[in-house]
């Protein structure tokens, strides 16, 4: 790049928010990214898309070629509609169904494998380029954006996290039960936090908040104090 060329770089700016399920990531990355005007970007759907379009697919989730060639050939769009964030998988609203127990159930075929997420890196970096974002989800300190000007580690006793992730349910599937939610997120703490390729971990340059005892707003608040931002 030649010196005027870089003169005019425009810098970005990119606040990492990593954590377990129920842990308050989305409620709050998305509080954060509407208090500062940024854009927020929510990782883990781009996972529950791929694995809602596999099963829709009837491929086998162990394939990983078979996963990584439909991955080449899928549109996932993560838009705001009327301050909500919608899923657009080939064009078709998933939002809802991609948080199905199902869904869930079954990402981590998905999740676990290191050729499905590479491929799937670009993807996540796009959603967040030539913007200020917030940006959500297991590795985004560790390997999607390890250069993110602001590092949070978001982490809660995990009877609160399922308690939480049920009233989200809750509300779309009837079936909701709090023991099975609780064993699920216990399984997916291990699962993600266990796995060889981009565990989910806390960064030494992440700043840890336990969300046990806060309302979003208050997480949103320490937050901004740690950003030198009222
Ligand atoms: O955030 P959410 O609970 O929707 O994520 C669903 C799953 O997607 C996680 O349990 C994890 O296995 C996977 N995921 C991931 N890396 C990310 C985001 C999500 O492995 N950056």
């Amino acid at each position: 790049m030649n010196k005027a060329a870089s003169a005019l770089e425009i810098f970005f700016l990119i606040i990492a928010i990593d954590g377990p399920a129920g842990a308050g990531k989305s409620t709050v990355a998305k509080a954060l990214a509407t208090r500062l005007g940024f854009k927020y970007v929510d990782t883990g759907a781009i996972y529950r898309a791929v694995t809602l379009k596999v099963m829709n697919e009837g491929l086998d989730l162990e394939d990983e070629e078979a996963v990584c060639k439909l991955i080449d050939k899928t549109k996932i769009e993560l838009k705001y509609v009327n301050s909500k964030l919608t899923v657009l998988l080939d064009e078709v609203d998933v939002t809802v169904e991609i948080r199905s127990q199902s869904v869930t159930n079954k990402i981590f075929f998905v999740s676990n494998k290191a050729s499905i997420r590479s491929r799937l890196i670009r993807h996540q970096k796009d959603c967040a380029s030539g913007v200020n974002a917030v940006v959500e989800g297991r590795d985004i300190g560790t390997v999607i954006f390890p250069d993110a000007e602001k590092k949070f580690f978001l982490n809660a006793d995990v009877n609160v996290r399922a308690k939480r992730r049920y009233s989200e349910l809750a509300g779309n599937d009837p079936a909701a039960e709090l023991n099975r939610i609780l064993e699920d997120i216990k399984r997916r703490d291990k699962n993600d936090s266990t796995r060889q390729v981009a565990p989910l971990m806390k960064v030494e340059d992440a700043i840890s908040i336990d969300t046990t005892n806060l309302a979003p707003e208050e997480v949103v608040d320490s937050i901004c104090k740690n950003l030198d931002m009222k």
